[in-house]
């Protein structure tokens, strides 16, 4: 018989519990494209509070909140700065390009190593993984504007990452966002936040999301993250933004009937889920303290600051491939992403579990 298996793979993998069920069924709904969806207003209403933004916007995907997002705020030809793992670059289907016909400059901040630093403090200098300093952003736009116009390609739009995905849920420290923003912006460019994971990072640093939310343009969260919802995002910015994302909602087959369904499983998610995100955290950074102590692997980034833990093999025994795939013969489901594995914790995986996982993966590597 197949093991049940532990899903560390993803926060995508959360199921609605029977409570967010229950508000699902009891949803008042109504036509959503006509802005007459209870549910969906409820949440539009509260997520704009929870953000300190003027307007907003519900969408089926995350996905479709970046796609929006890059087409609203730029031209085609246009270039859109992001750091070189950010989800809108790696994992998005190449869609900026497809539907804006952007040029797309990565940043190169420390993916690839760095530790994470204290969000109140901004080592100078500081590689924090899946970011970059106001140094690193002022020379990408130098370089791109190193002939003048009309020669250079005009950068309009930077998109950050929070908490920063393939960077291991890393935090921007909110001084090194509030510096990049400053930068961006007197440079004439807009600044997008793919906040998928942003109340993590909100409630990991108690930093209310009103204040990373003052330094962007736009922003988003996912409700199937870890907040266990089955569908939907929330995209927010200002009035006019949400206009004009509006039109390419519709345009874009976005634009949804008796949503109140999904928003329900939203709002429920931001009443119960929110604070217990904490667990998930201390969860992640369990799992990072046992790995620590296996031979065989090496953690990535260190020890986590959300809910997101990247490891590696040590050259000694299996590739993250195949150590995958023992894992997952064994009973647990974790991804293996560009020669690392990623194992992300949510409301469906318990301590106990957690415990289980790391027997497991010390059982994988011999
Ligand atoms: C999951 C994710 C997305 C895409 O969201 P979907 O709802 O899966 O389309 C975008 N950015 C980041 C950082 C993500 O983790």
């Amino acid at each position: 018989m197949m093991p049940t298996m532990i899903p560390l793979s993803s926060d995508t993998e959360t199921r609605p519990t029977a409570a967010m069920r229950g508000a699902i069924a009891a949803a008042p709904v109504g036509d959503e494209q006509r802005g007459e969806d209870p549910s969906v207003n409820l949440l539009l209403e509260r997520v704009a509070d929870l953000f300190g933004m003027e307007a907003t916007l519900f969408l089926p995907t995350g996905t479709m909140c970046n796609l929006i997002s890059v087409k609203v705020h730029t031209q085609p030809g246009d270039v859109l700065l992001a750091e070189r793992d950010a989800h809108v670059l790696r994992a998005e289907s190449g869609g900026a390009g497809l539907v804006s016909g952007v040029i797309t400059e990565a940043l190169v901040g420390s993916s690839s190593g760095g530790e994470f630093a204290d969000i109140d403090a901004d080592p100078a200098g500081a590689r924090i993984p899946g970011t970059f300093s106001a140094d690193d952003l002022r020379a990408a736009l130098d370089r791109l504007a190193m002939m003048p116009a009309p020669y250079a390609p005009p950068a309009t739009l930077l998109c950050v990452e929070q908490t920063h995905n393939f960077g291991g849920g890393s935090i921007w420290p909110l001084a090194r966002l509030a510096a990049v923003s400053e930068l961006a912006r007197t440079r004439g460019l807009a600044v997008h936040m793919d906040g998928a994971r942003l109340l993590n990072a909100v409630v990991a640093s108690g930093v209310p999301a009103a204040q990373w939310c003052a330094h962007v343009d736009s922003v988003w969260i996912d409700f199937t993250k870890g907040l266990g919802a089955p569908l939907g995002a929330v995209l927010a910015g200002s009035r006019g933004f949400i206009a004009q994302a509006l039109r390419y909602k519709h345009a874009f087959g976005g634009a949804m009937r008796q949503a109140g369904i999904a928003a329900a499983g939203c709002l429920h998610a931001l009443d119960h889920h929110v604070a217990r995100l904490a667990e998930d955290h201390a969860n992640a950074a369990r799992l990072a303290a046992g790995l620590a102590t296996l031979s065989g692997v090496r953690l990535v980034y260190g020890a986590p600051q959300t809910n997101i833990v990247f490891f590696e093999p040590d050259g000694s025994g299996p590739g993250a491939a195949e150590l995958a795939r023992r894992c997952a013969e064994r009973g647990l489901r974790v991804s293996a992403i560009g020669g690392r594995i990623r194992a992300v914790t949510h409301l469906d995986v318990s301590r106990a579990q957690i415990d289980e996982a790391l027997a497991i993966i010390a059982d994988a590597l011999r």
